[in-house]
């Protein structure tokens, strides 16, 4: 692949505790993150979204393999879709070998990640409690355990007394509402930044001569002969030979704009946050059957969660539905915690798939990829889709950590089945 109009290198600001320093005491500001650009009328590759994946695998394309003639498109601005909005659990405690191996590598690059973009993403790993209230959930972790443990993941089934000393504040008694028999426990699962880890990606990618173009929205896909050629843009033409689709919520639209059918359905998904307390909750704590999560942040807020809206929509209102039911387990389980007021609210888009697992790699589209379906689970999966979906590109053939993921699966019958670790969990 060559770039016409050449990669812009530049050297970026170091950030340091001895830089904020020097900058603050000689009054200089800091440059810009990422630079402004015209569109070019050609780029090598054109990456559509700009959140956590489309980023990524700018960044990638340009580490690892050298390619820098590459344009990421957003309709919004960085991180403006689900990975702006997510309540950043990251995990790799899943069901299926396929999906246990890939989230792994994820975490491995996280673990590495604000050394290697300089940019302190923040990521806590301070253990991940998925809570078994009946008898068939204890079996289904009983199952997780053991695949999880066989790929090298920790992960393991404890009672009652082991969660009270992880999470003191659950009422774990057998009075309970939805009684507490026991949990998954995974140590290496945490929280993290989602907005450092967007920002450092695109501050990363852009220092290696990627274009990022925000308010740049895709309006046309240009294929001919079976080939992708171009794409049509709210701020004009570009022809390219190789598109990723990376819009998530939107990804079944972009990707008929190609003439690609995908088994996507958009549903929203909602969040809320607290006033800020003390630290009391160091661990995430999910509950599957209750359809609720908790995290603390840092500063002190409680993070919840949820599962998706129960309809297909491209809305991001919040509703008092939601808040109301969440209210109600985040009681159940820590009774303490209802003098806490809510701070806000808000939703992003999941794209959903019929087996809670991604579709990444090739389409019946010559140079038109794919990298979506990740419905409410999909920012933890940014750096190693970035890092294989970089690889795709580049080598123009499927890497075996996410050959299991292709649109094909839905016509071979091979689906993933990741509903039992994903539906709740994220
Ligand atoms: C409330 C909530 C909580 C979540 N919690 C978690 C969690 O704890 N852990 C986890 O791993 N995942 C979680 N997720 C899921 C996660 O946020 C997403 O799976 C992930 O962020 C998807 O990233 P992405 O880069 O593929 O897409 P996005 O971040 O959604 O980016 C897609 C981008 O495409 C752009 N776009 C769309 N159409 C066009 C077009 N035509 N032209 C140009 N640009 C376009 C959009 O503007 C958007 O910026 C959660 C999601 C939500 C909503």
């Amino acid at each position: 692949m060559s770039g016409h109009h050449g990669p812009t290198r530049r050297r970026t600001a170091r950030y340091s505790a001895f830089s904020v320093a020097r900058r603050g005491f000689g009054g200089r500001e800091w440059p810009r993150a990422w630079r402004r650009h015209d569109l070019a009328p050609r780029y090598d590759v054109v990456i559509v979204g700009a959140g956590v994946h489309g980023l990524a695998a700018a960044y990638y394309l340009a580490a690892n393999h050298g390619i820098t003639d590459v344009a990421v498109l957003d309709k919004g601005y960085v991180g403006g879709g689900g990975s702006g909005r997510n309540t950043a659990i990251v995990r790799s405690n899943y069901l299926t070998p396929e999906g246990v191996r890939f989230y792994d590598r994820s975490v491995k690059l996280y673990e590495r990640l604000a050394v290697e973009l300089n940019y302190n993403v923040m990521f806590s790993q301070r253990g991940h409690l998925t809570l078994a209230h009946n008898d068939a959930s204890l079996r289904t972790m009983a199952w997780r355990a053991e695949v999880n443990t066989l790929q090298g993941v920790a992960s393991s089934v404890i009672g009652p007394r082991d969660v009270k000393k992880l999470a003191p504040a659950l009422d774990v008694s057998p009075g309970a509402r939805y009684p507490i028999l026991g949990a998954l426990y995974h140590p290496p699962g945490g929280i993290i930044r989602h907005d450092a880890v967007n920002w450092g990606y695109a501050r990363g990618a852009d220092a290696l001569g990627v274009q990022i173009h925000q308010d740049a929205e895709v309006l046309g896909i240009d294929v001919d002969h079976g080939r992708v050629r171009g794409v049509r843009t709210s701020r004009g033409d570009v022809s390219t030979p190789v598109v990723l689709n990376a819009t998530a919520g939107w990804s079944s639209l972009v990707s008929a704009l190609a003439g690609v059918k995908l088994p996507i359905v958009t549903h929203p998904l909602q969040a809320a946050v607290t006033e800020p307390v003390k630290v009391f909750l160091r661990t995430v704590v999910v509950s599957g059957s209750l359809h609720v999560y908790v995290s603390q942040t840092d500063r002190g807020e409680l993070v919840f969660g949820a599962s998706v809206d129960p309809y297909p929509s491209y809305s991001t209102r919040g509703s008092l539905e939601f808040v109301e039911e969440v209210a109600a387990h985040v009681l159940e389980l820590m009774p303490g915690v209802g003098r806490l007021r809510l701070l806000r609210q808000w939703a992003g888009l999941c794209d959903m798939t019929p087996d809670y697992s991604p579709i990444m790699g090739f389409t019946p589209v010559d140079g038109f990829l794919v990298d979506v379906g990740w419905g409410t689970y999909g920012f933890k999966a940014g750096p190693v889709s970035g890092e294989q979906m970089a690889e795709l590109v580049a080598t123009g053939k499927t890497p075996e950590l996410i050959s299991a993921f292709s649109l094909s699966r839905f016509d071979a019958g091979t689906l993933v089945g990741e509903k039992g670790a994903a539906s709740v969990g994220h």
